[in-house]
């Protein structure tokens, strides 16, 4: 029964507690859950129910270049951009994906068709800063496309050639706020603003790119709902990364596009001071001070430990909350400062899964951090830190 499920998951967690000694902190990846606890308050407000006979077709809106985004589904993400200020959705396209993970592809695909009668081409360069966010690299290749393939660090790119570049800003691993570094003729920049909202980065101005991403992932934590965005200028753009979602999906989840709907609805409502909720009830404060609680305990950590650094930000001031922030990245990018070489296999000695240098195309002195797990490992976490560290200062 449900009571007897909720009784042996309570039972479990807490004799993981107890053996929180032992336990695999896995930060490896970035899932998101650490704002489970706002939604649980939300209760009813946030909850949607689909009968049997709803959203049963293909289509959502046949007049719209993307005739499988759900019109409420688009309605609420302009509304979002309009009161975070964070971007200008005006004489944009939007094209729904499932996770900006999709879209990604979709905006290669879209870039690097050759128009008809062309020449036959070589695969376009794809390329990114490094460190750059790990996942390029892979789905750049996997299947092998004649279109294009990634060419790694944008800062060698010199090839008098198209290329397609990608700015993460704020970045991943890194939190820093970035622009194109490559600045040719023949390129197009696709901007990644999987981070780009209040509780990570001051929101210094609204974003205007022809080519922009989103994830809701990021942004609310429902990571499991697979939903991303993209803001198109050009509608061929839209018309092409339309089709090769076709191709690939034969459009998205309309289950996912409504329960997206809804909790873009309640995250809005909760910003826009319609009714005065509690600060509490609002989202984006409620989620910047976790993040702010969190990398206070973190910095406090590394600086008690000697052994470690992480990149440094300035305030900036923030438009949406009206006063000076800093950035909390989603993610940590220590650094051993040390002798440790290897500080993936490092924090791995203490059961502290963590993603390496490495995969982001740079030294294994450095290692991501997830920012956004639940505050149960987060806090197991800072504790084995501090032992780490306490333990290779005793044993030099
Ligand atoms: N871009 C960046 C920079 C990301 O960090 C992530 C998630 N880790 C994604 C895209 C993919 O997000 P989604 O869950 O929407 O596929």
């Amino acid at each position: 029964s449900r009571q007897e499920e909720h009784v042996s998951s309570t039972t479990s967690s807490r004799a993981q507690a107890a053996d929180g000694g032992n336990k695999v902190i896995n930060l490896d990846h970035g899932n998101p859950t650490m704002f489970e606890g706002y939604w649980r308050g939300t209760g009813e407000k946030s909850t949607i129910l689909i009968r049997g006979w709803e959203s049963m077709s293909y289509f959502s809106d046949l007049g719209n270049v993307c005739w499988f985004l759900e019109p409420e589904f688009a309605k609420q993400i302009t509304r979002l951009h309009g009161s975070v200020g964070n971007a200008i959705t005006h004489d944009r396209h939007i094209v729904v994906g499932t996770g900006s993970t999709q879209l990604f592809q979709a905006v290669l695909y879209a870039l690097s068709f050759p128009s008809p009668n062309a020449s036959p081409q070589q695969p376009i360069s794809v390329v990114s800063a490094i460190p750059y966010y790990s996942s390029y690299p892979s789905l750049t290749d996997y299947l092998k496309s004649g279109l294009y393939k990634w060419d790694g660090d944008a800062y060698n790119f010199t090839k008098d050639e198209p290329y397609i570049e990608l700015v993460t800003s704020p970045n991943n691993p890194d939190g820093f706020i970035r622009q194109p570094v490559v600045n040719r003729s023949r390129g197009t920049v696709v901007y990644d603003l999987a981070y780009y909202w209040p509780q990570y980065t001051p929101i210094t101005s609204p974003a205007d790119h022809d080519l922009m991403l989103f994830t809701f992932s990021k942004i609310t934590g429902h990571a499991g709902t697979r939903i991303g965005w993209a803001l198109v200028k050009d509608k061929e753009v839209a018309r092409k990364m339309t089709e090769f979602i076709i191709l690939n999906t034969i459009g998205v989840s309309k289950d996912s596009q409504h329960r997206a709907a809804k909790l873009l609805q309640v995250v809005s409502g909760s910003s826009e001071h319609m009714g005065f909720p509690e600060d509490s009830e609002r989202f984006f404060l409620y989620a910047y001070h976790q993040m702010t609680q969190r990398w206070e305990r973190l910095r406090d950590a590394v600086r008690r430990s000697g052994l470690f650094s992480l990149p440094e930000f300035l305030p900036q001031f923030c438009n949406y909350f009206g006063g000076f922030t800093e950035p909390h990245p989603a993610f940590a990018w220590l650094k051993c400062e040390g002798d440790i070489e290897d500080c993936e296999s490092f924090l791995g000695e203490h059961k502290i899964i963590t993603r390496s240098g490495r995969h982001f195309g740079v030294e294994a002195k450095y290692v991501r951090i997830s920012m956004l797990d639940r505050d149960e490992i987060f806090n197991l976490f800072v504790e084995r830190f501090l032992d780490t560290t306490n333990h290779a200062l005793v044993s030099g």
